[in-house]
């Protein structure tokens, strides 16, 4: 039998390995899907460090959805009343150079914007770095990591000095206590926390605090479960820290040595006593102090967090209060502990390493910073003062741009806006306004395809070579396995063609996606991000590597033990070498609750939903998982609305309103409802959650408060 393809789960940001084998084996019955499609074979691949052979039911079920709804080739239409025809990749390319040409002479260059993914693999995003920020001198490039993980890498910045998580999934299993906040960790990132699970099982001095509104099945195992009111993580991050400053539960020595402003922390949380925090968070004083009590009394504090934290209009602030906590604790850059983000998506860590948001350039350098701009100039060969000095727009600054008619065009790929984005009714309004949109995706039909006038197909994993890196730093690489469909291209190769066109030939003179790869670490050498000792043999040759990872002489051996974690030597990226802590104080929610709108909504994942399901929902599994969108109401709200379960519930907001079959559970806190995100108007009518949410963001992240915004509820049968 041949030996399997190892590659990565190309979903969430656990970065899961995987083995692949072709769908037909020697003595093994072929597996087909209903309509009689051999399936690949996919395993979880037990010598992949980050999951152990582990995969959950979506890396499980990929194969099924290699093949569905696949968009085989280029298709155009002058307008969005038109039908697609079917065009060759000479047409769409010609017409899309000549759009940006159009566009460049009679609005500049800042009229073009590309919105992409952590769905890219690192060449993807850094060809469109070149080609968006370099060439053509705009930094209209932005991800839809801008609305997942934006405020941990603004929290790093500003209190480290650099990005990335200084946290590997070893300290899961070295940990004395696990502070889960705004996470829910068994269902969106189900492999991180199966290995916390067996661990806390085994050891049952270990604690597991979950921060959560509702009771998922996270919180179901923890130790402390803390139910807060939305909103209040700031507040209950600095109730913990007048807590340990009352108990004196410092390390002095690691504040005086290594970090800087403790002095004006410690004036800010004065103003948070526990009786004051517990009422604002709506807990007992007495879980606020066990909180506390735990933190104190373990050696080793791991927190962990997602969406539930970085998604506000605070997130980078609350990024803060929790990485506050730790500096004067000393809990960071030792085994078992440290603030560990979670990344959703694959490879949005590879995306920002390759300076995938409109603020960044590759290899964590800045657009503001001249001595950057330069660099990147010369090494892209490039004329001084290409690159712009002004951050581009972000994800929402171009759905405005559309709005105002500054945005001219409108470059969107492997991702779906016409879900994700929040105000979805503002949102598609302004996608209509779009004088060109080019979507370059590999499904169809998706939401966004009904916005677009030039569709490009692309491939997708399996069927392109590239690496990702997930949340613990690692890159894997995921070579091509199978044949791509139709006339599908990898993004990076549109992206290089389209550069070639606009004549920086010596620019994009790339044959293989090894040579992008080679390129790009050379610019990570030396910078906090180093990968330069990397390549597509190396990781091929010696699997799944974390970085830093440099070119320099060093034994192999010695550098995988130095990349496992951050700041093991106390040296942070600032320029005096310390940490800072943050004195910002709560604001609270952007929209709380009035008496017009009760209720406060909250969204988030379910186990077996991804990415606006354009890839979950073509599997069939697990389509049967999750029938329908619901909403979950508290029995006490229940009951006073006159709702039981199975009832339909209309939700209204200020932007907008949804409808769902109401599930009455105690798993929500009173006062908030929950509604899953991945529902768009593809899978079920007038169901979108972000119909109802607002655009309001945090001024640092530019991440909008996509968890919570004020709604009222109203039962179907009454209207
Ligand atoms: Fe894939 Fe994430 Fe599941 Fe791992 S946990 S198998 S990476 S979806």
């Amino acid at each position: 039998m041949a030996d399997p393809t190892k590659t990565l789960c190309p979903y969430c940001g656990v970065g899961c390995g995987l083995e692949v084998l072709p769908p037909a084996i020697p003595g093994k019955a072929v597996n087909r899907d209903k309509d009689g499609t051999p399936l690949w074979n996919v395993r979880g691949d037990r010598t992949h460090p980050s999951s152990q052979g582990m995969v959950c039911v979506k890396g499980a079920t990929i194969a099924e959805s290699l093949h569905k709804d696949r968009l085989r080739f280029p298709m155009m239409r002058d307008a969005l009343d038109q039908p697609f025809r079917r065009v060759t990749w000479e047409e769409a390319l010609t017409k899309i150079v000549d759009r940006i040409r159009l566009v460049k002479f009679t609005q500049g260059v800042d009229a073009i914007g590309m919105y992409a993914s952590g769905q890219f693999q690192t060449e993807d995003y850094y060809i469109a770095q070149k080609l968006m920020k370099g060439c053509l001198g705009t930094n209209n490039f932005d991800a839809n990591s801008r609305l997942c993980m934006s405020s941990a890498v603004a929290g790093y910045l500003q209190s480290f000095g650099a990005d990335g998580p200084p946290c590997c999934y070893e300290d899961l299993e070295q940990t004395d206590c696990a502070f889960l906040i705004g996470t829910n960790t068994a269902e969106c990132h189900p492999i991180v926390f199966n290995r916390f699970r067996r661990y806390h099982k085994k050891n049952s001095d270990v604690k597991l605090i979950v921060v959560d509104p509702r009771c998922t099945e996270t919180a179901a195992a923890a130790d402390l479960h803390l139910a807060i009111n939305p909103g209040t993580d700031i507040d209950l991050m600095y109730g913990i820290a007048h807590l340990l400053l009352r108990w004196g539960d410092l390390d002095k020595a690691f504040i005086e040595s290594h970090t800087n402003g403790f002095e004006e922390f410690k004036e800010v949380i004065r103003h948070y006593p526990p009786d004051v925090v517990a009422i604002r968070c709506g807990i007992a004083e007495t879980e606020l102090l066990t909180a506390a009590h735990y933190w104190s009394s373990a050696k080793r504090v791991l927190s962990m967090w997602s969406m539930g934290v970085n998604q506000s209009s605070e997130g980078t602030a609350k990024v803060r209060a929790i990485i506050n906590v730790h500096l004067m604790t000393g809990q960071i850059g030792k085994p078992g502990a440290g603030p560990f983000s979670l990344t959703g998506q694959p490879n949005a860590m590879g995306g920002r390493e390759a300076g995938g948001l409109s603020h960044l350039l590759p290899g964590y350098r800045s657009v503001t910073n001249p001595g950057h701009r330069a660099e990147l100039e010369t090494f892209w060969q490039l004329p001084t003062g290409s690159i712009s000095s002004n951050p581009g727009l972000t994800a929402w600054e171009m759905i405005t741009g559309l709005e105002t008619g500054n945005l001219g065009m409108l470059w969107v790929a492997a991702t779906n806006p016409a879900v994700s984005m929040p105000d979805i009714e503002r949102t598609k309004a302004a996608l209509r306004q779009s004088p060109f949109t080019v979507y370059q995706e590999c499904y169809y039909p998706t939401e966004m395809a009904d916005y677009a006038h030039v569709l490009l197909p692309t491939t997708q994993w399996s069927e392109k070579t590239g690496v990702m890196t997930n949340s613990e730093r690692r890159v894997t690489l995921c070579p091509q396995f199978r044949v791509a469909p139709g006339e599908a291209r990898s993004d990076w190769e549109i992206f290089a063609e389209v550069g070639r066109r606009l004549g920086y030939r010596k620019q994009f003179a790339f044959n293989y996606a090894a040579e992008v790869y080679a390129e790009f670490v050379r610019l990570t050498r030396d910078r906090p991000c180093d990968q330069s000792g990397l390549s597509h043999t190396y990781l091929r040759e010696m699997g799944a590597t974390q970085w830093p990872f440099s070119s320099k002489a060093e034994p192999t051996q010695q550098k995988v033990e130095k990349a496992k974690r951050l700041y093991t030597d106390l040296k942070f990226h600032t320029p005096d070498g310390k940490a800072r802590f943050s004195q910002v104080y709560s604001r609270g929610l952007a929209e709380p609750p009035d008496d017009n709108y009760p209720f406060v909504l909250t969204t988030g994942r379910l186990y077996g939903h991804w990415h606006t399901q354009s890839r979950t929902g073509r599997i069939e599994k697990i389509r049967q998982m999750y029938p329908n969108p619901f909403i979950e109401i508290h029995p006490r709200d229940a009951e006073k609305l006159g709702i039981q379960s199975d009832d339909w519930v209309e939700v209204r907001s200020r932007r907008g309103t949804a409808r769902f079959p109401a599930k009455v559970t105690k798993a929500i806190t009173p006062k908030t409802v929950f509604v899953p995100m991945h529902w768009g108007a593809l899978w079920a009518e007038n169901a979108e959650a972000n119909a109802l949410t607002h655009e309001i963001a945090c001024p640092d992240s530019k991440q909008p408060e996509l968890k919570a915004c004020a709604v009222q509820l109203i039962p179907v049968k009454a209207i």
